[in-house]
């Protein structure tokens, strides 16, 4: 099966679509990014704009002791911890003119691990390291039939294996927007779907 050729439909539909963070700039990214770990993207973006008025940049958050986030950011999961991370990344990039746009960088700040730090290189426009991983890239790519295995670094790297370098972007965004509004993890709706010829759970629901 030529996985990439049958899968570029989906990079057309959804692969420059932007992250559903609203973000404004690389700093609001990096926050957003780390905020929306085991939470939902639509409750970040509920809490942005006052904590931005309060906190514009890296300099602003370098100075300040965690618990001065918490009022903006108690809602989503984590926040304590979420908050000594935020200083921590600002003090270390505070001075940096900008955010460094490699996996091997960016995970070495707090808080940021592969899946975050492939986000943040597609929207920041540096190249394609990786691919992104998140539920819904890993629920969809098994369904399909790319791949069996489950866990993260491994569907990452059979997708790497199939897919050129220059697709990688579209293709963390293509399939998780798939997974987000068609590949839901109940009743998926095949029939609406540009993979349902392919798909290996739709071909053995007939
Ligand atoms: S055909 Fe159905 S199961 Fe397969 S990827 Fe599309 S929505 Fe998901």
């Amino acid at each position: 099966m030529d996985w990439n050729l049958h899968l570029q439909p989906l990079f057309k539909k959804y692969g420059n679509r932007q992250h559903p963070l609203e973000y404004k700039n690389n700093y609001q990214l990096v926050v957003m990014i780390v905020l929306s770990a085991q939470t939902t993207d639509a409750m970040v973006n509920r809490l942005a704009a006052e904590l931005f008025r309060i906190f514009p940049d890296m300099k602003s958050l370098a100075s300040i002791k965690p618990e001065k986030l918490y009022p903006y950011i108690k809602s989503v999961r984590g926040f304590r911890k979420k908050a000594e991370w935020l200083v921590k990344i600002a003090q270390a990039l505070a001075d940096c003119e900008d955010i460094p746009l490699s996996i091997e960088e960016l995970t070495k700040l707090p808080g940021i691990g592969r899946k975050s730090a492939n986000v943040i290189i597609r929207e920041a426009g540096g190249s394609p390291q990786g691919i992104f991983m998140d539920l819904h890239v890993l629920r969809v790519v098994p369904r399909i039939g790319i791949t069996q295995e489950l866990k993260p670094e491994k569907v990452e790297k059979a997708l790497m294996e199939i897919i050129p370098k220059d697709h990688w972007h579209a293709a963390g965004m293509s399939l998780s927007y798939l997974g987000r509004e068609l590949c839901r993890p109940s009743d998926p709706e095949c029939s609406s779907c540009l993979l349902k010829e392919i798909c290996r759970y739709n071909l053995h629901n007939f």
